[in-house]
């Protein structure tokens, strides 16, 4: 039989059953039952593994039918051997107990994970509420009517126990996120079972035998019946989404039993003094039931305030203490050393491979810290892919053993990732000393970085200045971005053989009023770390672009043009670009973008793809120094190799350099890749460079980078080199 559809067998053949289980003999009727209750509590088993959600809820349903199906089976033997046992017995304080475990699985089915106490108050006030209300409603005046309350039965128990499980389902229904099929299952289930409870019950103490009305027995096997199905229906509400007494609908339920409870006590009171009937059980329950909803209302509010406090010092996902916990720390003066921890290149992770698997990371590092940092220091998660960790021991141990635990592969999702991290470092001397510590621990951290990441940096007094420097230098760089301190100069690229200008790089230059000139590499870090770079790199395009336009249309010349990794994640770059050649007036095939090894990597090259099938052509800038693996390169969106200047500087005298460039120059051509030679300094190298096979260069020996008129001059010209230096 197919399961997913053996919840509606189990219908389908429980209510014929159900018509005519009376009619059967006791025996038979227990085994039924027993059968039923047995086949619910496999399938609960089975659901402890394949859930949904944890097994906690599964389990306790699973041994509750037990229980049931256990005393059923008992009743069972007793009838066939003929000696049933009267008044209450060890079979019914099991009965009890299947009772208990199936409310305590509703209960801590609808709260997620250590909010089971949360549930089980909720559960209990509505409980506690539903019991005055069944005790004057029914109980109270079966028993004040005289001749009714003839043996202490446990029969009086059963109906008592339903109204746990009717207010455990319906505070189930005031908490949960979506009404699933199994919901209303179980409440059908639960409410046909205290009819049943409660018309043997009434039979019983009005001289009934044992097995009770036939509506009973029927009631019964429909309970079994319907919860098995409940339990193997399809439609199962995922467990923990219930927002544990929150929302509208819990709302409505706890104000109407706090407004219920006074109005019922009253209204009882006002009937049995008329009546003279107030006895001591009437004035003692509503009392105890007062007192029972206010503790549970209590314990209600204490799990809150548990939560938020844990919400406030915690991280969720990784469950580590959180920032605002670090900061209380440093407020209380620890000594000993903070250590920043920031995980280098983790937005490569989130963007090819998603934020789950971003997230699974972090889980992971956080869980080999924990293991390496061991109890007696602080660990905790500040944010984002940075951590810190607060220590009393000595520093420089600690980081090699964190940088080290980093560095072997961590798998994600199927996926082998080399992660390394940087680590800021700031001792801590005292109460005064901690205050700024984070903000150091931070500079430290920003100087891990710069310095090639994988390490660890010791905060000093002159990182503040740096950083200081820093904020004026991107400041000052705002302020000069509409004015013309900002300039572009252009230095040929020039073809081997026959010597001729092929194209120009645009190279960004600062001349602040009356000061010195500021080189690129004292300002373009800055300007990508404040995102400056992104309105600089359009400018700079725009106005390349405008230059090179004339000297394309006389000479047949291309630009170069620098784009920073930042401008490629701007979503709009391949509508920037396409906007500057159109204004412009320039070619696409006519603009080189140039984009360092990085960039490959990451997942930002798809404006690249797009714009390469406009016709403009990608060159990958400082070849060799990155850490792009050969074989990737054939897959990329690339038409140039741009060798790092490095290989030259040592070439020709030395055989090893050459041979390193002859390697690049032969790989790209078998590629199909163009090879410009950057740094060409003598004409020795350049001769070196004709003899291997280079296609282009560019360097001092061809011309330093000169303002767009001199570059106009130089093209008009037609001998090359040489540019006189580079000036204004
Ligand atoms: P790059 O793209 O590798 O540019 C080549 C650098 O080498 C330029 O430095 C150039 O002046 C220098 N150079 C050229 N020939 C020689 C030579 O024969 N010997 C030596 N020693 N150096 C030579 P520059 O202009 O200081 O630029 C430095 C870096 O700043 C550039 O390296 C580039 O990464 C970045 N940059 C410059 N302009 C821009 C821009 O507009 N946007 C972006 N994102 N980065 C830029
Ligand atoms: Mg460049
Ligand atoms: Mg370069």
């Amino acid at each position: 039989m197919e399961v997913k559809v053996a919840w509606r067998w189990l219908l389908i053949g429980g209510l014929p059953l159900a018509a005519v289980v009376a009619w059967l003999p006791p025996a038979a009727q227990e085994a039924a039952y027993a059968v039923l209750a047995g086949i619910g509590s496999g399938a609960a088993f089975v659901r402890t593994r394949s859930g949904p959600g944890r097994p906690l809820p599964w389990l306790l349903l699973a041994l509750g039918l037990a229980a049931g199906a256990l005393c059923s089976a008992a009743w069972s033997v007793c009838f066939l051997i003929g000696a049933p046992p009267s008044g209450f017995s060890v079979i019914d304080a099991v009965y009890f107990t299947m009772y208990g475990l199936i409310a305590s699985a509703i209960c801590v089915h609808s709260n997620g994970r250590g909010s089971a106490l949360a549930g089980i108050a909720e559960a209990g006030v509505v409980t506690f509420t539903g019991v005055l209300l069944g005790w004057f409603l029914l109980y109270d005046p079966l028993i004040n009517d005289p001749g009714n309350w003839g043996t202490a039965d446990a029969a009086l128990a059963y109906p008592l126990l339903d109204l746990l499980l009717i207010c455990a389902v319906v505070r189930l229904f005031a908490v949960l996120d979506r009404i699933a099929t199994a919901n209303v299952l179980v409440l059908c289930a639960v409410v046909v079972q205290s009819i049943a409870d409660t018309v043997y019950f009434v039979s019983v103490h009005q001289g009934g035998t044992w097995s009770g009305p036939g509506a009973s027995a029927a009631g019964w096997v429909l309970f079994f019946a319907l919860l098995a199905a409940a339990i193997m229906h399809p439609d199962v509400p995922e467990p923990g989404r219930g927002r544990a007494a929150s929302g509208w609908r819990a709302g409505v339920l706890y104000t109407a039993l706090v407004v219920v409870n006074p109005i019922v006590t009253a209204v009882a009171f006002l009937t049995d003094i008329r009546r003279r009937e107030l006895d001591t059980l009437d004035v003692v329950l509503p009392m105890a039931v007062v007192a029972a909803v206010g503790v549970l209302l209590v314990v209600r509010l204490a799990y809150t305030q548990h939560r938020l406090v844990r919400l406030a010092l915690r991280d969720e996902l990784t469950g580590l203490p959180n920032r605002v916990d670090l900061e209380l720390r440093l407020a209380g003066a620890p000594l000993g050393i903070l250590l920043v921890l920031d995980l280098d290149d983790f937005k490569h992770v989130n963007d090819s491979l998603g934020h789950p698997a971003g997230d699974a990371l972090l889980s992971s590092v956080a869980d080999r810290l924990r293991d390496t940092v061991g109890g007696r220091d602080w660990l905790g998660r500040l944010g984002g892919d940075e951590f810190a960790i607060l220590s009393a021991g000595a520093g420089t141990e600690l980081c090699d053993r964190v940088l080290a635990v980093l560095r072997s592969p961590i798998e994600v999702q199927g996926h082998r990732l080399h992660v390394t991290g940087s680590i800021g470092v700031r001792p801590i001397l005292g109460a005064a000393d901690a205050a700024g510590a984070l903000v150091d621990a931070d500079l430290a951290l920003y100087a891990a970085k710069d310095a090639g990441k994988d390490r660890a940096v010791v905060f000093e007094a002159t990182l503040r200045d740096a950083q200081q420097r820093r904020v004026t230098t991107v400041n000052r760089l705002r302020a000069a971005l509409g004015t013309d301190e900002i300039t572009v100069h252009y230095q040929p690229i020039v073809s081997l053989s026959p010597g001729r200008v092929e194209a120009v790089e645009a190279l960004v230059r600062w001349f602040p009023p009356g000061g010195d000139p500021i080189p690129p590499d004292a300002f373009v870090p800055a300007a990508e770390d404040s995102g400056l770079i992104v309105p600089l790199g359009e400018r700079v395009l725009r106005e390349a672009c405008t230059a090179a336009a004339p000297w394309h249309r006389r000479h047949g010349t291309s630009v170069t043009v620098n784009v920073s990794p930042r401008q490629l994640r701007e979503p709009d770059f391949a509508d920037v670009v396409r906007r500057a050649l159109l204004d412009s007036g320039l070619p696409a095939a006519a603009l080189i973008l140039e984009i360092t090894e990085g960039v490959l990597i990451g997942p930002d090259i798809t404006h690249l793809g797009e714009l390469r099938r406009d016709g403009v052509r990608v060159a990958v800038d400082d070849f060799g120094t990155g850490y792009s693996s050969l074989a990737y390169l054939r897959d990329l969106p690339i038409d140039i190799l741009k060798i790092d200047r490095s290989f030259l500087r040592s070439a020709p005298g030395e055989p090893g350099a050459q041979a390193l460039i002859k390697a690049i120059v032969d790989m790209a051509r078998s590629l199909g890749l163009a090879t410009v030679a950057e740094g060409v300094e003598t004409a020795a190298q350049a001769g070196m460079l004709r003899d291997l096979g280079c296609d282009k260069g560019q360097g001092w020996h061809y011309g330093r980078p000169a303002p767009a008129d001199r570059v106009t001059a130089l093209l008009g010209a037609a001998v090359v080199p040489g540019l006189p230096v580079e000036s204004r």
